[in-house]
């Protein structure tokens, strides 16, 4: 455990975990990260700085803006918390390396692109292919090897393949993401898989026994699971991979 790395990434990470929610805002809509500032989105008020303090403004407010009083969504502080503790763990368990790094940015997109799938439903190509793309670069960089394209390409296959077969279970934003998973996590890609689409399982069956047959039209968003199952992976991977092959 690297606790001193992991306590100096902690504010960065936590205003990286902010300016993720910006990004969840405003990328999918096409508008700009830069300008205008953040405002409240139901009085338009401008949010001063001491207001915009990742996590802790959200609780010093009590969860309202300050001057219409109307509630903060708690999906704010919540990507601000999970990111920052994401990205605080890949240190505190990669040290500060490179590989560290890659993690961390990957962590970042997860739950940036799975706020964006349980709001809209959507995974923006404009996140989601550019993160595929560095994450290959990067990892061939840091870990030379044909692993990461081969696990990239064999999770992308293999979703798309379920996307034929099932079409309405998961979409070709599904079969992106399945790229960016790969080629940060190579081979154990497949526990990933197996995890996220296991968990994604839970819900849906939740779903028919409260609904029958209009659940179909409801649907869960994957992104999220698929992330859960990545994350998991990323720490444990080779723990569960050790212990599922120390089975036969
Ligand atoms: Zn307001």
């Amino acid at each position: 455990m690297n606790v001193a790395a992991a306590a100096l990434v902690l504010a960065p990470a936590l205003a990286l975990g902010s300016f993720l929610n910006v990004v969840v805002a405003r990328v999918p809509a096409r508008r700009s990260l830069l300008r205008p500032p953040s405002s409240c989105g139901s009085c338009s008020q401008e949010i001063l700085w001491r207001d915009n303090i990742p996590v802790l403004s959200y609780l010093l407010l009590k969860g309202r803006c300050r001057h219409c009083e109307a509630p903060i969504p708690i999906f704010y502080p919540l990507v601000e918390f999970v990111a920052a503790a994401l990205i605080v763990a890949c240190v505190a368990v990669f040290g500060p390396t490179s590989e560290a790094a890659l993690a961390a940015g990957f962590c970042a997109v997860l739950v940036t692109l799975s706020a964006i799938d349980v709001q809209l439903r959507i995974v923006p190509n404009r996140i989601v292919v550019p993160a595929a793309a560095v994450a290959l670069v990067v990892h061939t960089a840091i870990a030379p090897s044909a692993e990461w394209l081969l696990a990239a390409l064999a999770a992308a296959g293999f979703l798309f393949a379920v996307v034929l077969v099932y079409p309405k279970g998961l979409g070709m934003g599904d079969v992106k993401l399945a790229l960016l998973l790969g080629a940060v996590l190579g081979a154990s890609v497949s526990v990933a898989l197996m995890l996220g689409l296991f968990a994604a399982l839970v819900p849906a069956v939740v779903l028919v026994s409260r609904h029958g047959t209009d659940a179909r039209k409801m649907g869960v968003p994957l992104v999220p699971f698929l992330a859960l199952g990545a994350v998991v992976t990323l720490f444990l991977g080779e723990w569960i991979l050790d212990a599922y092959l120390g089975l036969f």
